[in-house]
């Protein structure tokens, strides 16, 4: 047998946004002044009351094998918060609790997509979803949307991209990286066509509490009973409570779906890491005023940021509703993104995101999750280079 890697790793593409991150990374290192809008992360720390109950349960020695999906008390406080906030009725059987949204996705993608079958992705997307697509046998369908759509999909594209042979769209409200928010009534549209066809959904709803300007955000499983049967519903907690590094989220999915999961991390990762699960607990059963000072923060930066991005001529952008990101039009510089994410670090010491990582070579991603002061200085800089 020849020694090479398997085929499924040779259709992965490198992450074009670590390059530009690790050279960000090693120029602060030198002890250079750069300013960062390359994050992916939330800049706070997580609220002290949730790091108390891990470490309480640390101590108490909650250090064991917990349950495939997740301890029972996490699954239940999640089932009641689905229903509260989304209006959608899992039983806690129905929920798996995953190292992470993104492993929620994950396992949710290989749950569903046979070898051969497409999976339409709105583009810009998150960079993941078409590798992941990819890792399962499937192939990825970009979905080129329009700014004067705020970068959403719309029933007609859905019609137009869709083939007898999707078996899955992928929604992702609010966005990452356009922080396009979908309204009820967009979704519902949506999900008319998922169930004339019969295609799943799988709807990532991380950046559910991340929303501004009174916007509301919609769960689409909960909109009818033959919607919830196609669609998996995952959430987590890295975005709203600044819990990146404790990789903990959950994907919620009709019956035999939800157990077709868990058979799969079941002989994968088992579970999530046993007192981060406490953790999670701790943040869906405590005090949510954190997420409410943490979001009112993000709005603030949002507002200035495109407050003064809007003062640069070359520049444009569809105001984000939701997320901590920005998508900003840099054609009229003349550069693609590449060329205009790495010129921007030689010359003015600025991180950004090239577009071309989400399938958009015409934008650059910008993160608010950074200080006021330093959004500022970084669009001072900005200003200058397109100058
Ligand atoms: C950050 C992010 C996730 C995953 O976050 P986890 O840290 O894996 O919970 C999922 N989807 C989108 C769109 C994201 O931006």
């Amino acid at each position: 047998m020849p020694l090479d890697n398997a085929e499924r790793t040779q259709l992965l593409t490198p992450s074009a946004t670590l390059a530009i991150d690790a050279r960000a990374k090693s120029m602060k290192a030198e002890g250079l002044d750069v300013v960062g809008f390359g994050a992916g992360e939330p800049d706070f720390d997580t609220p002290e009351h949730i790091k108390a109950a891990a470490m309480g349960s640390l101590d108490a020695g909650f250090t064991k094998y917990t349950p495939s999906s997740g301890i029972p008390e996490l699954r239940t406080a999640i089932s009641e918060k689905l229903k509260a906030d989304n209006n959608l009725s899992y039983d806690p059987s129905q929920i798996i609790v995953t190292c992470g949204a993104k492993h929620a996705c994950f396992n949710a993608i290989l749950a569903t997509v046979n070898p051969g079958d497409e999976v339409l992705i709105p583009a810009p997307y998150w960079l993941s979803y078409p590798e992941m697509v990819r890792i399962a046998g499937g192939e990825p369908v970009i979905v080129p949307t329009k700014a004067e759509n705020g970068y959403k999909l719309t029933p007609e594209l859905f019609r137009e991209y869709m083939s007898p042979m999707t078996k899955l769209v992928i929604i992702n409200s609010p966005g990452n990286p356009t922080g396009s928010v979908y309204s009820e009534n967009e979704l519902a549209a949506l999900a008319e066509v998922a169930l004339d066809e019969e295609i799943y959904i799988l709807s990532d709803e991380i950046y559910e509490k991340l929303v501004y300007d009174d916007v509301k955000h919609s769960s689409i499983a909960s909109f009818s009973k033959d919607v919830y049967n196609l669609t998996l519903t995952v959430n987590g907690f890295s975005k709203p409570y600044a819990m990146t590094g404790w990789r903990l989220g959950y994907v919620a999915a009709p019956v035999a779906l939800a157990k077709a999961i868990d058979s799969i991390q079941s002989h994968s990762t088992s579970h999530p890491t046993s007192f981060a699960q406490k953790g999670a607990l701790a943040a869906y059963r405590g005090p949510q005023d954190c997420v409410k000072e943490m979001v009112k923060e993000y709005d603030k930066r949002r507002r200035r940021f495109c407050d003064l991005l809007g003062l640069i001529p070359k520049l444009s952008f569809v105001k984000p509703q939701g997320a901590f990101y920005i998508l900003v039009n840099i054609s009229k510089t003349g550069m693609n993104s590449t060329e205009f994410a790495e010129k921007l670090l030689e010359k003015e010491r600025v991180a950004v995101v090239p577009g071309k990582a989400f399938g958009d070579d015409s934008t650059v991603r910008v993160s608010y999750a950074t200080s006021i002061d330093q959004i500022e200085e970084g669009v001072r800089r900005i200003a200058k280079f397109c100058k």
